[in-house]
């Protein structure tokens, strides 16, 4: 999903001072007219794309343990959908089971339920009207194994394992006449009703338009001995949370769905049958092997455009827009973000599937934008889009991006949501800065880079612009448990994606790209941890890196180095200076240090003690700036503006001046203007 962390700079005069920097940029107004003093503003050439991963990681040649079958009928009056699971399921454990576990997530919008007195009813800026509330009910379920078939829905009972909240009904266990013995097949039979919401957080309805993601019930990820370090294999049991999306395991699905004519239809995967239709009636079918979820949408004002995109080094993919009516003249530029995602995407290997379904929401659903399912996704395009925005393309390549690592990769979003989250962000970054290099922008001090951020591309400079000194959580948390919506968001997107760029400039981008393909073609289809992650970091990029980049996961608080005092100091011969270098953060790193001096020249430093400060002394010349990471490595670091000192006052006047201007721009930029 995309975040949408607030940023605290709003006004009248810093929106002035967004648009001239930006007309600036585009050169529209001299550069002149701004105070940007010592600095100079260079637009930086593309960056060439890297090597395709040559290793092919088609769809796993064997079938997987669990099968959906699924019909159901969706009731646009109403806004119901009544249908049946069929589920097949070879239980993978090596001990016997005596319970079941299913998802119900529609009851999230139940009044009562955790989700809603964790939210509140607002979900990312987007707010529940009055009755917009939605729910699931198990009608009957039956489970057949041993060749006996036993009604077992008085055994369903709901449980609330992560806060007691006894009204919360988006988690199930359902208690079986006799334990499931390891290698069984148990086949499930579960009839539901499910009223969809109107959309304000991810599933649900605006008139005619239908999002139906989550509608059905789910049986919970089981998780086997030592996966994900588990020390007892069972179902990883969680309920629905405000801060937390999904995590379910690999399946086959066969989805017919019925509803009136005239709706145009998309969904998970392929149309694997032509449309039934009788009375008034159409039945539509799809289906997709390996997959973890299955999501389909309709509208009778959807429009279809597709486009085959063959990235290096994989097969075809038939991108299918199901585009609004009033949105077709951005068809093609939402189709050539989502090509764009998916050639970059194929640095770390190839997208499998044959399908990449895009769906584009009607203005009045916007709550139902940005979101990803597997093989399919939901872009947020206005029916204007700013040709120099680079919304709505950012949307699209970050949904794309997800189609890797939590569609493929299907890494656990309730525990670790940054390992999804952080890597999508980080991936929709590095294909931006491709995609719209035009408008990337440094930003130098005595030639040495401090800023080195894009405007307009979503990158480093612009994760960071949502940053907030206020953030005490770390980065991988159960997502509940973060501090509020927007610590979640910080950390798991921003935050995740710009210790991932650090750990990029620290490594090099070579060995960046090495552990991601790893990373991508070792655990597709697997559910890896951030154990898993930090084995492959130490295997490509050594144990300092791996336990780096863990320090930077685990630790609450901040990574802040930053230029402290700088004094003469009076010794029997020589003047001399000190130079203090501050961490005023929790997290650590290497950080490198230039000193100018009076000739231009720097003399660089490593610092990389973990201590708390550190000095250093120079003699004879005074030193005339001081820059803290001159490199721009730790994107991670909070706040750049106490990264240098100069002597000269006015030129750390103009130095300051302008990246505040810089981070109001910045910051702007995030909140989407
Ligand atoms: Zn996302």
């Amino acid at each position: 999903m995309v975040a949408r962390p607030r940023v605290p700079y709003f006004s009248f005069f810093s929106i002035t001072l967004f648009l001239s920097i930006t007309l600036s940029v585009i050169g529209l107004f001299p550069i002149g007219f701004f105070p940007i003093g010592l600095f100079q503003l260079e637009l930086l050439a593309p960056i060439s794309l890297p090597a395709a991963y040559a290793e092919k990681s088609p769809l796993p040649a064997s079938s997987t343990p669990l099968d959906y079958r699924i019909q159901c009928r969706y009731f646009p009056e109403t806004t119901a959908i009544a249908g049946r699971v069929d589920l097949t399921w070879r239980f993978p454990g090596a001990q016997p089971l005596d319970h079941l576990a299913l998802h119900l997530y529609p009851n999230a919008f139940r009044p009562d339920s955790t989700f809603q007195k964790e939210s509140s009813g607002r979900h990312r800026g987007y707010t529940a009207g009055q009755g917009d509330d939605g729910e699931m009910e198990v009608t009957r379920i039956t489970a057949n194994y041993d060749g006996q078939s036993v009604d077992v829905t008085k055994a369903l009972r709901y449980i609330q394992p992560d806060d007691n909240n006894p009204d919360d009904k988006t988690l199930a266990a359902v208690d079986l006449p006799r334990p499931l013995r390891p290698g069984q097949t148990l086949e499930l039979t579960i009839e539901f009703h499910t009223r969809l919401p109107r959309v304000y957080a991810r599933s649900g309805t605006a008139g005619p338009f239908v999002m139906a993601g989550q509608w059905y019930p789910k049986l919970a990820a089981f998780e086997r001995y030592g996966q994900r370090g588990r020390t007892q294999e069972g179902f990883n049991l969680h309920q629905f949370h405000a801060n937390s999306e999904f995590y379910a395991n690999f399946a086959n699905y066969d989805v017919q769905i019925t509803l009136p004519k005239g709706y145009t239809v998309g969904a998970t995967g392929q149309e694997t049958a032509p449309p039934v239709e009788q009375e008034g009636l159409q039945t539509v079918r799809f289906g997709q092997a390996w997959v973890h979820d299955f999501a389909w949408s309709a509208d009778p004002r959807f429009r279809l455009f597709t486009r085959t995109v063959t990235p290096q080094g994989g097969r075809p993919v038939e991108v299918r827009l199901y585009c609004q009516k009033d949105h077709v003249h951005t068809a093609d530029r939402q189709l050539d973000a989502v090509a764009a995602a998916l050639e970059g995407l194929a640095a770390y290997g190839p997208y499998p599937y044959a399908t990449l379904t895009v769906i584009d929401p009607p203005n009045d659903a916007p709550g139902a934008g940005g979101m990803e399912y597997p093989t399919l996704i939901t872009g947020g395009t206005p029916n204007f889009p700013d040709e120099r925005s680079a919304e709505p393309d950012r949307v699209l390549i970050h949904e794309a991006a997800h189609q890797y690592w939590y569609g493929l990769v299907a890494s656990n979003e309730f525990e670790e949501a940054w390992l999804d989250e952080g890597l999508t962000t980080y991936a929709e970054g590095k294909i931006l800065e491709r995609y719209k290099p035009d408008t990337r922008i440094s930003v130098r001090f005595f030639g040495i880079p401090l800023l080195d951020q894009p405007l307009r591309d979503g990158c480093p400079g612009l994760f960071r612009a949502a940053l907030g000194p206020w953030v005490p959580d770390p980065i991988r948390l159960d997502s509940w448990k973060f501090a509020s919506e927007q610590s979640y968001a910080v950390s798991v997107y921003n935050r995740a994606a710009l210790a991932l760029y650090s750990l990029e400039r620290l490594i090099g981008e070579e060995k960046m790209r090495a552990i991601l393909s790893t990373y991508f073609s070792r655990w597709s289809f697997r559910h890896p941890g951030t154990n898993d992650f930090l084995r492959i970091i130490a295997e490509k990029a050594g144990d300092p890196a791996a336990k780096l980049f863990q320090q930077w996961l685990s630790t609450p608080g901040a990574l802040d180095y930053a230029v402290g005092p700088v004094r003469m100091v009076n010794t029997p011969d020589v003047p001399a200076w000190t130079i203090r270098i501050d961490r005023r953060g929790e997290l650590r790193a290497p950080v490198e240090v230039a000193i100018i001096g009076k000739d231009g020249q720097a003399q660089r430093f490593l610092w990389d003690d973990g201590e708390r400060y550190k000095e250093f002394t120079l003699s004879n010349a005074a030193p005339e700036a001081v820059v803290v990471d001159p490199g721009e490595k730790l994107t991670l670091d909070i706040n750049r503006l106490n990264n240098y000192w100069a002597k000269e006052q006015n030129s750390a006047a103009a130095v300051r001046w302008s990246l505040f201007v810089a981070s109001v721009c910045q910051g702007l930029m995030a909140v989407g203007f």
